[in-house]
């Protein structure tokens, strides 16, 4: 899942307006902002076999520490204290770790059983919605322009900053979900890792925009 993701962030503006859309973009993406960095030290694996799901050809072969539910749960866990240190508010810190438990269960619907429970447990869990490209693409949108809908419902734009790169960055994840699913596949995991490095632009945009609204 991708645009998915990021609709939880957009979603979670409403129930936190007082944490920036980076920081929630961070939290609802974290295991795959993490997930490349792991990649380039080697120290998760993905394979490209094409045609191992309709959707995308990556066969996550390995990655205990990004994508198993109990590491998951200690991102999470990791995300809310730190929250807490910043903001000092319980209710935010929970919302931040659901944000980054969400990425766990949202991966679980679209995945081939890839997705472990723990770190050396051979037990895969994924539903292979991946197999659906229709489907996945409209559950995709639905999540995403859920999560915008409640973040324009939430925030005004207080200047065209926020106005112009709020739509610019949608723009931005629609299209690139629309590569995913369309473009060819990558031509190495060094691309695919470089690649998912390129997220944390969106992060820093959202962190941007979001200066620039208001809470309404
Ligand atoms: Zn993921």
């Amino acid at each position: 899942m991708f645009i998915g993701h990021f609709g939880v962030g957009f979603a979670a503006k409403k129930l936190a307006p007082a944490i920036s859309l980076g920081y929630l973009f961070i939290a609802s993406q974290f295991l795959d902002l993490l997930w490349p960095t792991l990649l380039l030290f080697d120290i998760e694996h993905v394979i490209i076999t094409p045609g191992i799901t309709r959707v995308t050809p990556l066969d996550f072969i390995d990655y205990p520490y990004s994508h198993s539910l109990l590491m998951v749960c200690g991102w999470g866990i990791l995300l809310g204290l730190l929250t807490w240190l910043l903001v000092k508010n319980f209710k935010y810190s929970m919302i931040i770790f659901l944000c980054v438990l969400s990425h766990w269960f949202l991966d679980l619907i679209v995945h081939r059983p890839d997705l472990p429970l723990l770190p050396g447990d051979t037990s895969r869990f994924g539903f292979g919605l991946w197999n659906y490209p229709l489907i996945t693409a409209l559950l995709e949108l639905i999540f995403f322009l859920s999560g915008v809908y409640f973040y324009y419902k939430t925030t005004t734009s207080n200047n065209n900053i926020g106005k112009y790169a709020l739509i610019v960055l949608i723009g931005l994840l629609i299209l690139i979900q629309i590569m995913n699913m369309i473009g060819p596949p990558p031509p190495g995991i060094n691309a695919i890792a470089w690649a998912g490095q390129l997220q944390w632009l969106f992060v820093l945009m959202a962190f941007w925009v979001d200066r620039h609204r208001i809470i309404k």
